[in-house]
């Protein structure tokens, strides 16, 4: 090889291995996370989730929750931007279908045993990988900021049905996409836990940063596997009442009545029954379809991007 042909390829050499090194730079991925302040601007819900209006969440001592929530939903964000995580503060109402890296909706808890101490974080109802993943890196770190107990007896089917999370029920939701967990931060009852929510708002705010973050650069190479399916179809009762019967017939009993628009959501038609879609629940549950409007649920897929 003459000099010639050897001072282009030196040349070609320092182009590509910059090229080479410029490109983990360029791949350093941005995350874009959502946090809810729970029952925040609550009279601003849309008429579909009109039940909820103006609902404050719990209070004591003088001090409302969703004050407290907004507080530490705020430091947070603070956090998670100081990180180059792109943040949405959002208040009571999702914007339909809202897709993010993750989603967590801040809550404080109210009981009228004022020794009842502790938190606790809850998921779709179903086993996805990436909201559990998300619960698991907000118990580590949570917990271990304020030393509170694990309050797991008391994750509720209100928590993992979530409004801002039942996608198949509303329309201003998080999307199926979105990894999401609520997590209620300790009980306001509790002089301990509130002591700790309005004295020390910023080193639980850090925790729960610094969980989100783990959980954020804890996504698997190819990305999460998509979550698990649920029904495309959902039924909306129409009459003033409706009942909910434990087999497709007139001569299984009635298991529960419900009211006009209740929306309900059916895993199998079966002649003029449908089959109500549950998560482990042990009874099965039946209604008629001359009670409900049918409507299709669609949703896509996001785009990588
Ligand atoms: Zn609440």
């Amino acid at each position: 090889m003459n000099r010639v042909v050897v001072r282009p390829l030196i040349g070609l050499v320092l182009v590509l291995s910059g090229v080479i090194w410029a490109a983990p730079v360029q791949a350093s991925p941005t995350y874009r996370v959502g946090l809810q302040a729970g029952h925040w601007r609550s009279s601003e819900l849309p008429d579909e989730l009109g039940t909820l209006r103006g609902s404050t969440g719990t209070a004591a001592a003088g001090i409302r929750e969703w004050e407290v929530n907004l507080d530490i939903a705020q430091r947070t964000a603070t956090y998670l931007q100081q990180a180059g995580v792109t943040v949405d503060l959002l208040p009571a109402t999702v914007p339909p279908n809202y897709l993010a890296d993750a989603f967590v909706a801040v809550h404080a808890d109210g009981s009228a045993n004022t020794r009842l101490s502790g938190f606790k974080a809850a998921t779709q109802w179903r086993d996805w990988s990436a909201g559990l993943a998300l619960i698991e890196a907000l118990r580590a770190e949570y917990g271990r900021a304020t030393g509170l107990r694990w309050d797991a007896e008391h994750i509720s089917s209100g928590m993992r049905g979530y409004y801002a999370m039942s996608s198949r029920r509303f329309t201003h939701t998080i999307s199926t996409y979105t990894p999401a967990a609520i997590l209620e931060m300790g009980y306001l009852t509790n002089p301990h836990d509130r002591r700790l929510m309005t004295q020390e708002a910023d080193r639980l705010a850090q925790s729960i940063s610094t969980g989100i973050l783990g959980f954020l650069r804890s996504k698997p190479a190819a990305g999460w596997p998509a979550p698990p399916p649920l029904p495309d179809l959902r039924a909306i009762v129409h009459t003033t009442t409706a009942n909910l019967r434990a087999g497709p017939g007139t001569n299984f009993g009635i298991v529960r009545v419900v009211g006009r628009n209740r929306i309900l959501l059916i895993s199998e038609v079966r002649g003029d029954w449908l089959k109500l879609y549950s998560y482990r629940r042990r009874r099965d549950r039946w209604i008629h379809r001359d009670v409900v409007r049918l409507e299709r649920i669609s949703e896509e897929p996001p785009q990588d991007s």
